[in-house]
């Protein structure tokens, strides 16, 4: 134990965001680990089934996520 941690605070920075599907429009919701720095990762839209990307941009703080098509 010891080092500089506090409280036993847990250092994954877990954020969830909503989103609208951009092929269909439905909305949903991801979960961001914000501790893992700069992402880029597919995940396919509960309704229509089609392939999702996400853009994750952060510094493990401040962060911003962008939902695109694949043929974009
Ligand atoms: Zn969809």
């Amino acid at each position: 134990m010891g080092g500089l941690g506090g409280e036993g605070r847990l250092m994954r920075m877990l954020e969830s965001q909503e989103y609208d599907c951009p092929y269909c429009g439905e909305p949903g919701e991801v979960v961001l680990d914000l501790s893992g720095g700069d992402q880029d990762y597919y995940e396919d839209c509960a309704v229509c089934c089609r392939p999702i990307l996400f853009v994750l941009r952060t510094d493990g703080e401040n962060w911003g996520l962008e939902v695109r098509r694949e043929d974009d």
